[in-house]
């Protein structure tokens, strides 16, 4: 089993301050390598491929199932960062995955894009 995996089984509560939250005011390390007023992006620690990174908003929401109406603009936004850097990073194609709570295998309770690529993937992912 995973990291990731056994993180996902572990989590009880969806409301607590989270790595990225510590990431987001850079009271945490990352290699950020976008930033803007409304989001950030940053290669993953684990990486699955030869890129992986993550776009997160910088107003919080844990989950995607918790997204509201009101939040449309900053998910266009976020998917809007996530093509032009998956573009110039992968420009032979790339992957986007949100996790969403247990099953999902979310261990981050804030939401994320994960952006992968630079090796050809495969489908189904399991
Ligand atoms: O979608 P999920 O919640 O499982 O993904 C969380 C991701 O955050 C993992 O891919 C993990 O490697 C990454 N991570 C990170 N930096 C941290 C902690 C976790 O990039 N400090």
């Amino acid at each position: 089993m995973n990291f990731e995996l056994k993180n996902a089984q572990k989590i009880r509560s969806q409301n607590k301050s989270t790595i990225f939250d510590k990431i987001l005011v850079k009271q945490a390390p990352a290699d950020i390598i976008y930033e803007d007023e409304l989001c950030m992006a940053f290669n993953d620690i684990h990486p699955q491929a030869p890129v992986h990174f993550l776009v997160i908003p910088k107003t919080k929401i844990p989950m995607l199932e918790k997204v509201s109406k009101s939040d449309g603009q900053i998910l266009g936004k976020l998917l809007m960062v996530a093509k032009e850097l998956g573009r110039s990073r992968a420009p032979d194609g790339f992957r986007l995955v949100i996790n969403n709570g247990r099953h999902g295998c979310q261990s981050v309770y804030y939401l994320h894009i994960h952006v992968i690529g630079g090796r050809q993937l495969k489908w189904p992912p399991t």
